[in-house]
């Protein structure tokens, strides 16, 4: 695509936008009484209007039917609710159906997967993940090696970029993959790198663990609703993503987890359980003895909160009107336009350099920008102005125009505001 540097530019393709009428889906947040420039849809996505009327429902239903509310013929009895999401979910990260459910928060499943898919043995337990990985991640990796009474030190494999690079190539992934070989347990990494914005190729990652006997699990944080997955035909083992940054469903909602099909009905596995992934046929009959249900249901531990998943329903009804495909298409030149005009502002001032990979099928809708030099003063610059970026320590502002809702020429000012402060 041929980008230029100028407002006319910008608005043009605003104009011809194919996805142009979703931004009024949105409440944009005002700084100084005006639209903002809204950058961190990876952080915590913006509110979609119809969200409320989704709440407000189950509240309605509240007020009117108490516990029936469950049972009665509405439109989403509450017995069902982990049910409405499934069809919309599948299509966002490529799974069937049987394969994803909504339940917990991250952190809580990335626990509840480790505790089915790592089983260490004498010879085989060791963990690959990223260095650097988001410190919640870290603090998993940490605390369920040491439940396993292994020392994180000799059981962990962190993934770390080449001397004087900041991201990981393929080649050396898939290189430690396989030195690892007979000793590795588990491979899980961020699919989408929350600080760098690398996208990892999950497919090739996915076979070579495969390949030495290793069970591949992938947090999607920042790749749910960022980027098209295929989890199912990449074969991934397990993955869990949260819905509240590219999602679009509220601070702290609900997050997601896809179990492979293979394992639907796997009683080898280990699971902490409860209620909810019990057989539903025979939940209400309260018997002693689990029998989980088929599926990523299965992993449920307890009823849904109806009232927060209410508004993740509203969010995937507008992803599944867009599809992925779409929003792909849009975020790549949006990416693209942001990436082009940086490279402009570094020939007048060469004080940056951007993390993220320059190849479009390694990254999402996120840059990375690394300051040498003014990071901070020019952050807060930007604030001022009404730029909502995310500040990174020791020096970086991570960008990310978001397809649903970012426009062109939101770009176009992030780069003008930027250039005035130089
Ligand atoms: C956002 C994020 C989290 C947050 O975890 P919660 O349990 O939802 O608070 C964890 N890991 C990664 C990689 C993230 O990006």
């Amino acid at each position: 695509m041929n980008y230029q540097n100028d407002l006319a530019f910008a608005k043009a393709q605003d104009a011809q936008d194919p996805l142009k009428e979703y931004r009024a889906q949105f409440y944009i947040p005002k700084v100084n009484g005006k639209d903002s420039f809204y950058f961190t849809g990876n952080s915590l996505g913006l509110q979609p209007k119809t969200a409320r009327k989704f709440v407000e429902e189950e509240m309605k239903n509240w007020e009117t039917l108490g516990v029936e509310g469950h049972f009665a013929k509405v439109k989403r009895p509450w017995m069902n609710y982990h049910k409405f999401s499934k069809e919309a979910l599948a299509k966002i990260v490529g799974a069937k159906p049987i394969e994803v459910v909504t339940m917990n928060n991250l952190t809580v499943n990335l626990h509840l997967l480790m505790v089915s898919f790592y089983k260490p043995t004498a010879t085989r337990f060791k963990v690959i993940c990223e260095a650097g990985a988001f410190p919640s991640d870290q603090y998993t990796f940490e605390t369920q090696l040491k439940f396993h009474g292994l020392n994180p030190d000799e059981a962990l494999i962190e993934l770390t970029p080449r001397k004087g690079e900041h991201t990981l190539r393929t080649e050396d992934i898939l290189k430690t993959i396989a030195e690892t070989g007979h000793e590795l347990a588990l491979i899980l990494i961020g699919g989408l790198q929350y600080y760098t914005g690398q996208l990892f190729d999950m497919k090739s990652i996915t076979e070579a663990g495969h390949k030495v006997g290793a069970i591949v699990g992938f947090d999607l944080a920042h790749a749910a609703g960022n980027v098209p997955l295929q989890l199912h035909d990449w074969n991934v083992d397990f993955a869990t993503w949260c819905s509240y940054k590219y999602l679009n469903s509220g601070p702290g909602n609900v997050s997601g987890v896809f179990v492979n099909e293979k394992y639907a009905n796997d009683p080898s596995l280990n699971r902490f359980a409860g209620w909810w992934g019990h057989d539903e046929k025979e939940r209400f009959l309260m018997k002693k003895g689990f029998r989980p249900m088929s599926g990523a249901d299965g992993w449920q531990l307890s009823n849904v909160n109806v009232i927060s998943t209410a508004a993740h329903l509203a969010s995937l009804e507008i992803y599944d009107k867009v599809g992925m495909e779409a929003l792909r298409k849009k975020s790549l030149k949006l990416t693209g336009y942001l990436e082009f005009l940086m490279k402009e502002l570094s020939q007048v001032a060469d004080i940056f350099e951007i993390l993220t990979p320059s190849n479009p099928e390694e990254r999402g809708c996120q840059l990375s920008i690394f300051f040498h030099e003014d990071g901070r003063r020019l952050f807060e610059a930007l604030s001022a102005a009404g730029v909502i970026a995310d500040w990174r320590e020791p020096n970086v502002i991570r960008v990310a125009p978001v397809p649903l809702y970012n426009t062109f020429e939101d770009i176009y000012q992030f780069a003008a505001i930027l250039k005035d402060n130089l």
